[in-house]
């Protein structure tokens, strides 16, 4: 059970230097971090709303980049700034990360993704899932580099043939925050195609509808009143595993927190009572879900 870490990041330790640009505000509108926020209303006045940041796919984007028509955009710095701001707004937060925040720039290649897990340190995340990325130097490097994670990792349809990986990633997390119980398991994507065979082998990949449903039994009956998935498994359609269909099939679920396909669901995709979100890639902008929810 994980309770609330309210103090402001210390951003000391783990922060690039050079080629960032410290703006006053990260929402200043020339260099604009993208938001989006989603208000679902069962209106209770009682009840002070939870707000889930989600990042998904950052990809050791460290500094800010620009590439076509997003000029200088992203970056950690931003990013941690607008999260502290949103936490001093807002007394019940949540921070969420749903995979890939490996490997796409140097950092990764010279770093090894240290640097990425302790960026993400310094901001405090509540938990992240596996992407496939995450896996590209290995099972033994990730076991290595996720045991400096001051976060849950979170991943319930992987089995794990390295003992020490298998140790460090649980099914799911807890937390408790302002009168939420909020369960949160992973979803990974079936990594056969997208990451080296030989890592892949090591990794037996489960079914994630019936893993949900496990989840989903698990998590209501250790009375959570709020059911997270952080998935990445995408949501491509073509495929027959993406997260439209797990919402469809596992429809307890109340928030899917997606990555993987690099789609900016703006508003979320809203199945029956789930609402999925995914917010881009690279850093560029981050997802804001605000629940008021009575009910929960
Ligand atoms: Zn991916």
């Amino acid at each position: 059970m994980i309770r609330s870490k309210d103090n402001s990041p210390s951003f000391k330790k783990g922060c690039p230097k050079g080629g960032v640009v410290i703006r006053k505000r990260s929402l200043d509108a020339k260099y604009v971090i993208c938001f989006v926020l989603s208000l679902f209303v069962y209106v209770s006045l009682q009840s002070q709303p939870l707000v889930i940041m989600h990042t998904n796919d950052t990809h050791s984007q460290i500094d800010p980049y620009s590439y076509k028509s997003d000029v200088n955009v992203g970056g950690f710095l931003r990013r941690e700034a607008a999260i502290r701001e949103l936490r001093a707004e807002n007394p019940c937060t949540l921070l969420l990360d749903a995979g890939d925040f490996s490997q796409g720039t140097p950092y990764f290649n010279i770093f090894k993704g240290y640097m990425e897990v302790r960026l993400m340190n310094a901001m405090h995340y509540d938990a992240a899932t596996l992407g496939n990325h995450e896996f590209d130097n290995g099972c033994a490097a990730l076991a290595a580099r996720l045991k400096t994670a001051e976060f849950p990792v979170v991943c319930a349809n992987y089995q794990f043939a390295n003992k020490k990986l298998a140790k460090v990633i649980k099914p799911y997390v807890i937390i408790e925050r302002g009168g939420y119980k909020i369960g949160i398991f992973g979803l990974g994507v079936n990594l056969d195609g997208y990451t080296a065979p030989q890592i892949a082998r090591e990794v037996t990949y489960l079914d994630p509808v019936e893993t949900a449903r496990k989840m989903v039994a698990e998590l209501k009956a250790r009375n959570c009143n709020l059911i997270v998935c952080l998935s990445h498994v995408g949501v491509d359609t073509t495929i027959q595993d993406n997260d439209y269909e797990i919402a469809r099939q596992v429809p307890e679920i109340d928030v899917i927190v997606g990555g993987h396909s690099h789609e900016e669901l703006n508003p979320p995709k809203v199945i029956g009572n789930t609402r999925i979100c995914q917010m881009t890639n690279r850093g560029k902008c981050f997802g804001v879900l605000t629940i008021l929810n009575s009910e929960f």
